[in-house]
């Protein structure tokens, strides 16, 4: 009987002795576990952040109803012939915006940036030329009838939103390219026009660009 009860309290030694020494596993379990819970939870928090609008119409009207863009050029292939020789080529640069859709309204910077050129140009009238940090280009052209028209002078850094200035042209063309696209038409007083006519890649949708961002943002676009 003593046998016994002498094993069975070594027995209890035993087991108390393993129990107190894996306490210091326990906590670094518990511990472990908690960190886990906070990386998870830091992950969460992380994939909730709202995304900065970074791009935006270029008129005011375009945000208060959905306007049917039906007289002016969209971007891309239209049944427009732009140009004949060497090859006839139905390719729009750019995003013809109307006053019949938009009115004779103020035109508000569509990206921030800096004005690289306020010109005339006989293809592109009058034009506004920004190039922003993150290698956008945009061209604000042919809406300006006068240069009084035009709010903003070389050199001048815009922000998003910020008046450029007033259309009072027919429409108002948008264009938008990359700064590292071969964009600039030497021959011609370096204007920002090259390949206006080929679909190379040179010339981005400037409605996609703007609403992909608004969308981004949890916003509705108009289109
Ligand atoms: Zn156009």
């Amino acid at each position: 009987m003593k046998k016994a009860e002498s094993k069975l309290s070594l027995c209890i030694a035993l087991i108390a002795i393993i129990l107190f020494a894996s306490i210091p596993l326990w906590h670094i379990d518990l511990n472990s576990a908690r960190t886990q819970t906070h990386v998870v939870k830091k992950k969460k928090t992380k994939k909730r952040e709202i995304h900065q609008v970074t791009w935006g119409y270029p008129f005011k009207r375009l945000y208060e109803k959905k306007i049917k863009f039906k007289s002016g050029q969209k971007f891309g292939q239209t049944d427009v012939i732009r140009r004949y020789y060497p090859t006839k080529s139905y390719f729009h640069d750019g995003y013809d915006l109307g006053f019949s859709e938009v009115g004779h309204s103020t035109v508000y910077a569509v990206h921030a940036g800096t004005v690289h050129r306020v010109k005339y140009a006989p293809s592109l009238g009058l034009y506004v030329w920004v190039i922003s940090d993150d290698g956008y280009v945009e061209i604000y052209q042919e809406g300006f009838l006068s240069i009084t028209d035009i709010y903003v002078k070389k050199g001048q850094k815009v922000k998003l939103g910020q008046k450029i200035g007033k259309l009072t042209g027919s429409h108002i063309h948008l264009g938008i390219t990359k700064t590292d696209k071969d964009y600039i038409d030497k021959k011609h007083d370096h204007t920002p026009c090259k390949y206006y006519w080929k679909d190379n890649g040179t010339w981005l949708n400037p409605m996609k660009i703007i609403e992909n961002d608004l969308r981004k943002a949890g916003k509705d676009p108009i289109q």
